[in-house]
């Protein structure tokens, strides 16, 4: 019998090609058989374009050239997010994928920086982050390799076409070997005795049998929600956002390396800028809108003309209680999904990927590395799920219920903590794996203008003024840096234009 295991992978969305591509090239032909199977029928969700540094990782673990990928894409740099209206209306904050200047004296910057805007005028404490301030002049370059330099204290994510990017990954698994077969999936066959999934039947009459099913199947979860009846955990009172609404609009004047979320009424709306058009939507609670109202709340907020009809999505926040029963295991939508905001869904996809690849079991798999498994995506989901809601329940808006309700909800016991730490001291936890590090939670407070009542006492080992001094030539060092830095734009232009 060969010692090789067959993964059946069901779905070609992202999820789908992520996993078959990452199997195919880290755990290769000699570990493993993959199989894909999609319908063009069914189709796949066909939003999702923006994500996170880590995606980085993916890629370069994978030996995918950076300027082919993106060229094949229609992608661009990301260096944050921007958001507008989330504090007070007429605010706007960027969360950067970089830091906040540098410890002195071994202490955090952004302690000795609040401790001095406590008592005179400073700069925001985003001018003292170098990515915000590239954000801001819609200017880009690679960070820089010597790790103390000011220029080295960001990273970047991309925008991109998430269809090409399936389309891409599709072509690299096919090469490496994964068979991808065409149809609809009519029936899921499961053993007597154990329970496991042991075929899937498609339309044609073909059977696909395999030792491991990864269900990419998208929110319908054919084989770990319909089939072994993994229940759904809602976490729908946390975030009450439900549906969205999306367009594409022409490309954009202005093309900056961040993703837009504005706050409205019901929710918020993206804009996320590509090489050839820009993505839209608005993410709103159905309790709140209907669809027809927020098609045209959405279009009236563009910044361009549309290019495509609006078109709505019904989705519900939470996850299923476990990622991984039996030999199923639910990467992607069919796993769980959190809404948007923070563009996490294709890392949590990326890091099932990963951990089932760190923990990849024999024929049969151990039930301690199936409950390790579940305990790291768990793990992942919960952290994803505080960071969000941080940013709905520190808004500081009163012009609808949505925004009073977040303000007054129970958010999770694991957020509380977080948030009453860092109003007491400014104090942010650190953990060595996962989302979100410190500047990430400190650019939500921050720019939700959660002030802490006290500093750290350790701030006092240093003046006054020398912090002074020291705020001072670190912002005469970012700005000059920004200056000489190219446009995005041009940018793209000479690095990886789309074909
Ligand atoms: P899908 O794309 O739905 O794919 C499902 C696949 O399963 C398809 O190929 C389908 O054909 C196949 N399938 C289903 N049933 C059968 C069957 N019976 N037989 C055969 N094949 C079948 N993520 C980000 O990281 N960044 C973002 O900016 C972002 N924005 C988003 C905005 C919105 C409004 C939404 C809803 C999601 C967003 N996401 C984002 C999430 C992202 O779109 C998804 O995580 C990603 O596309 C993965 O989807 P999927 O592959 O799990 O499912």
């Amino acid at each position: 019998m060969s010692k090789k295991i067959k993964i059946v992978v069901l779905g070609g969305g992202t999820a789908g090609w992520m996993s078959a591509a990452a199997l195919a090239g880290v755990a290769t032909d000699k570990v493993c058989e993959v199989v894909l199977i999609e319908s063009e029928e069914i189709g796949t969700v066909g939003v999702g374009e923006a994500t996170i540094p880590a995606i980085r990782e993916f890629n370069d673990r994978l030996g995918i050239p950076e300027p082919e990928m993106m060229r094949k894409t229609h992608a661009t740099f990301k260096l944050g997010i921007e958001f507008v209206d989330w504090g007070e209306r007429g605010t706007s904050y960027i969360h950067p994928f970089g830091t906040y200047g540098k410890t002195i004296a071994g202490t955090d910057f952004h302690q000795h920086w609040l401790r001095l805007a406590r008592a005179h005028q400073v700069p925001p404490l985003e001018a003292f982050s170098f990515a915000v301030n590239a954000c801001r002049a819609g200017k880009f370059d690679f960070p820089a390799e010597n790790k103390t330099a000011i220029d080295a204290a960001y990273s970047y994510a991309y925008h991109f076409d998430a269809g090409l990017y399936a389309r891409y990954l599709r072509d690299f698994s096919e090469r490496k070997g994964v068979k991808r077969l065409e149809g609809k999936v009519v029936q899921v066959q499961t053993s007597p005795d154990s329970g496991h999934v042991h075929s899937l039947l498609l339309e044609s009459g073909e059977k696909v049998s395999g030792d491991y099913f990864i269900d990419c199947s998208g929110f319908r979860s054919l084989l770990l929600g319909e089939t072994l009846g993994v229940a759904f955990e809602s976490w729908k009172h946390w975030l009450a956002c439900d549906s969205a609404v999306a367009v594409a609009s022409e490309r954009g004047a202005f093309f900056p390396p961040c993703t837009r979320a504005t706050a409205k009424g019901a929710g918020w709306q993206w804009r996320i800028p590509l090489q050839h058009r820009t993505g839209n939507g608005y993410v709103y609670s159905s309790d709140i809108i209907s669809n027809d109202e927020a098609t045209v709340s959405l279009l009236s907020g563009l910044d361009e003309p549309a290019i495509t009809e609006p078109r709505t999505l019904r989705f519900e926040a939470g996850k299923r209680a476990c990622a991984w029963d039996k030999n199923c295991i639910a990467i992607g939508l069919s796993g769980g999904f959190l809404e948007p905001l923070e563009s996490t869904s294709i890392y949590l996809i990326q890091i099932a990927i990963i951990n089932f690849l760190k923990l990849m079991p024999g024929k049969v798999a151990d039930p301690r590395v199936i409950r390790e498994y579940n305990r790291l995506i768990d793990l992942e989901y919960e952290r994803v799920r505080d960071f969000l809601i941080l940013h709905y329940h520190l808004n500081r808006r009163d012009d609808s219920v949505l925004w009073r309700y977040c303000q007054r909800m129970a958010v999770p016991d694991s957020l509380r903590e977080k948030i009453e730490l860092f109003g007491r001291r400014g104090y942010i936890e650190q953990y060595r794996h996962g989302l979100f590090a410190p500047p990430s939670w400190l650019g939500v407070y921050m720019g939700q203008g959660l002030m802490p009542e006290n500093v750290e006492p350790l701030v006092g080992v240093v003046t006054e003024e020398r912090v002074r001094d020291e705020l001072s030539s670190l912002k005469t060092a970012i700005d000059r840096k920004v200056a000489q830095m190219q446009d995005h734009e041009a940018f793209i232009a000479g690095y990886c234009p789309a074909g």
